[in-house]
């Protein structure tokens, strides 16, 4: 029975639930009466519940479709501005036992090269990363518990916060490892990382089993309240993610919209991020095998759904996407994306061999992290390397408060700017160094409270002098 209050993975993400909503959104989704008020209700800016978003996702009303862009940018300014958040992927083992039918690591596949980081090698890795001007990074690894024990995973953070090469810094570690233990959630939690990222995959039951055939993944409700897990472990920064192409969209849309609705009915704080994946070829792997590729104006308008259904919640764009299509959504709500990314382990530090098939997948969009900084700044977007939230005590439903009542310009934005000063000092190209110094100018007198706004200018005069990171 679906409730969403339920620690139950099967009440709380409903398969009848699901269906009735799509039955409901294919019923009215041409009940113009209907999806008015839907609209009106999202332009207040509270969200919109899993029903209500599956009407718009279902209607096919062009004017309405560019309606429901316009509000999703509306919204993306009001709480987010026109900062990007940057980072970076950092593959520490792909040594797996699972077996992903969509995933290359997955444990039956002996073509590809097995890599585990020594803690040697993980600090090549991140002095490459530093040398690029990266402060946030997403430790990724496949699940085996005898290659990569949560002890490994903790000493790897040790190591990587320990670093610090020139003026480089690693201030903030999202963690996506498999489901685990309340135990190792409390470690995570202590060893200060940031975002526990875990992607559902797919939220239909009945599919998940088939693509997870064996492994300690296959354990489709273990998996599925692992955030619940990891909320009661005292981890507050939680983020979401389906991988789109697996299972149909309109069900895995609803189904992570229950998912958030279910955290903030039990936890009192919904997801922080949502990413949004894609298959994408990789060795072993083919994404025309499964199901549910969609094209990119589907992927745009699930962007903008999301971005219009939950407000306060970051959004996660990779590098699976190319330049173009970033171009797409980027607008439409995207909060954060990775930049000058390599999914192979080892790939930062080591030059790419073409032989080399230790990657998870297919990289789309290839610019370096300089040429990703130029490209934002030329869109209008302010590059951010910022990371001042969990260690300023913002995580959970202290960083919603900030959102909702829109601070963001006065905590935020200076920070961004203080940040990105920090790069171009440190890491910029002369091109990126000058459009960016120009854009910082400018986007000085955004900040709408005075005390702010001087002190943020006397901090970015004291960048070029050595002081650095975030002030607010
Ligand atoms: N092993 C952990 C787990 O199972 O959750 C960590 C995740 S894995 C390193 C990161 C994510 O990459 C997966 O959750 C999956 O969604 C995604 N992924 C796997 N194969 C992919 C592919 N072929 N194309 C795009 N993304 C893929």
């Amino acid at each position: 029975m679906y409730d969403k209050k339920s620690l139950n993975a099967d009440d709380f993400i409903n398969h009848e639930e699901i269906l009735a909503t799509l039955k409901y959104a294919d019923e009215h989704k041409d009940d113009m009466p209907l999806i008015r008020e839907i609209i009106e209700k999202a332009k207040k800016r509270k969200g919109l519940d899993h029903r209500e978003a599956s009407v718009l996702l279902a209607c096919e009303d062009e004017e309405i479709i560019a309606e429901i862009y316009k509000l999703a940018e509306a919204i993306k300014q009001d709480y987010y501005g026109n900062r990007i958040v940057l980072f970076a992927p950092l593959y520490l083992s792909n040594y797996c036992i699972n077996g992903c039918l969509y995933c290359p690591y997955h444990g039956k596949n002996k073509n590809i090269r097995r890599v585990k980081l020594t803690q040697e090698q993980i600090r090549d890795e991140v002095i490459a990363l530093q040398d690029m001007g990266h402060k946030r990074l997403a430790i990724e690894a496949g699940e085996h518990p005898e290659m990569n024990p949560i002890e490994y995973i903790l000493e790897s953070i040790d190591t990587i916060y320990g670093i610090h090469h020139k003026n480089g810094a690693i201030r903030r570690i999202n963690v996506n490892i498999a489901a685990t233990t309340v135990e190792n959630y409390k470690k995570l939690k202590d060893a200060e990382i940031g975002t526990y990222i875990l992607f559902q995959e797919t939220y239909n039951k009945e599919s998940y089993l088939k693509l997870h055939p064996t492994g300690p993944k296959h354990d489709y409700d273990y998996h599925t309240e692992a955030m619940d897990r990891a909320m009661a472990g005292g981890i507050d920064d939680v983020g979401l993610g389906v991988l789109f192409g697996l299972e149909l969209y309109r069900y895995e849309f609803a189904g992570v919209l229950m998912h958030a609705e279910h955290l903030e009915a039990v936890h009192g704080v919904g997801p922080h991020t949502i990413s949004m994946p894609r298959v994408k070829p990789a060795d072993d792997i083919d994404p025309d095998e499964f199901d549910g590729g969609i094209s990119d104006e589907i992927f745009a308008k699930l962007c903008a759904l999301i971005r219009i259904a939950v407000p306060y919640t970051g959004m996660i764009i990779s590098t699976r996407e190319s330049q173009k299509v970033r171009e797409m959504v980027l607008p439409l709500g995207v909060s954060q994306i990775s930049g000058g990314s390599k999914t192979s382990v080892g790939g930062y530090a080591e030059e790419e061999l073409p032989e080399d098939n230790s990657s998870q997948f297919d990289v789309s969009d290839r610019r370096t992290l300089d040429e990703v900084v130029n490209w934002l700044m030329r869109l209008g977007y302010i590059p951010s390397f910022c990371t001042a939230c969990y260690r300023a005590g913002r995580t959970g439903d202290r960083f919603m408060e900030l959102c909702k009542n829109m601070q963001i310009l006065n905590c935020c934005h200076p920070n961004a700017l203080l940040t990105l000063k920090e790069y171009l000092e440190d890491y910029a190209s002369p091109d990126t160094k000058k459009l960016g110094l120009e854009m910082i100018q400018k986007e000085i007198s955004v900040i709408p409270n005075e005390k702010i706004r001087k002190k943020t200018a006397d901090y970015l005069n004291g960048i070029a002098d050595g002081s650095r990171d975030f002030r607010f």
